[in-house]
């Protein structure tokens, strides 16, 4: 393990969790393709994993939405850097996100997307941190609740570094 790293989740538990929660979006979705969007780039890698375990149809597309303000913090104010490829009225479709921190993407995200009138629109998470929440938004399906920390690996990054590990770290230099 890197130095500056602590595993708060390792590959064999984010696997297990990943497959339960294939398990259930599998069976609400039975007998439905879903549509699985996911948020560019930290969630590729959930997204990937997630759809190779569900027992149903997907298709899947891709957001890039950037917020400003600092790397580590979110503003709320959300700029879409690419949209999806597909049109998604009349479809069902499942979010897919890496994180929910403040939900200030979240929200406006679904938003975004609920005004193209989809069939249905939910929200998967792998991670989510409750405590930071600033709006009311709840992800339908969540891998993980963490604590107030940093978190780096399985698509997530800092600065673009370490999204290609396989556990999710506490990066110790913004430890609480
Ligand atoms: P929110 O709008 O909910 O505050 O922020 C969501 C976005 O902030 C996530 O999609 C992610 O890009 C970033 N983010 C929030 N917390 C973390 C974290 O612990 N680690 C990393 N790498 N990104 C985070």
């Amino acid at each position: 393990m890197k130095k500056g790293l602590k595993v708060l989740l390792s590959k064999e538990q984010i696997e297990e969790r990943v497959k339960e929660l294939a398990a259930a979006i599998s069976r609400d979705y039975q007998g439905k393709k879903v549509l699985l969007i996911g948020v560019l780039k930290g969630a590729v890698i959930f997204l990937s994993d997630l759809c190779r375990q569900l027992e149903i149809e997907s298709q899947i597309d891709f957001m890039a939405v950037s917020s400003y303000g600092s790397s580590t913090a979110s503003s709320g104010v959300v700029r879409i850097l690419k949209d999806l490829d597909e049109e998604i009225e009349g479809r069902d479709v499942l979010l897919v996100e890496d994180i929910v921190d403040t939900g200030l993407t979240l929200k406006y995200l679904k938003e975004n997307l609920q005004a193209r009138r989809p069939r249905s629109l939910k929200i998967a998470t792998l991670l989510d941190k409750p405590e930071r929440r600033k709006v009311d938004i709840e992800p339908d399906y969540c891998g993980f609740r963490i604590p107030n920390e940093f978190v780096v690996g399985y698509g997530l990054d800092y600065n673009e570094e370490y999204r290609y590990l396989a556990d999710i770290c506490i990066l110790l230099e913004f430890a609480q």
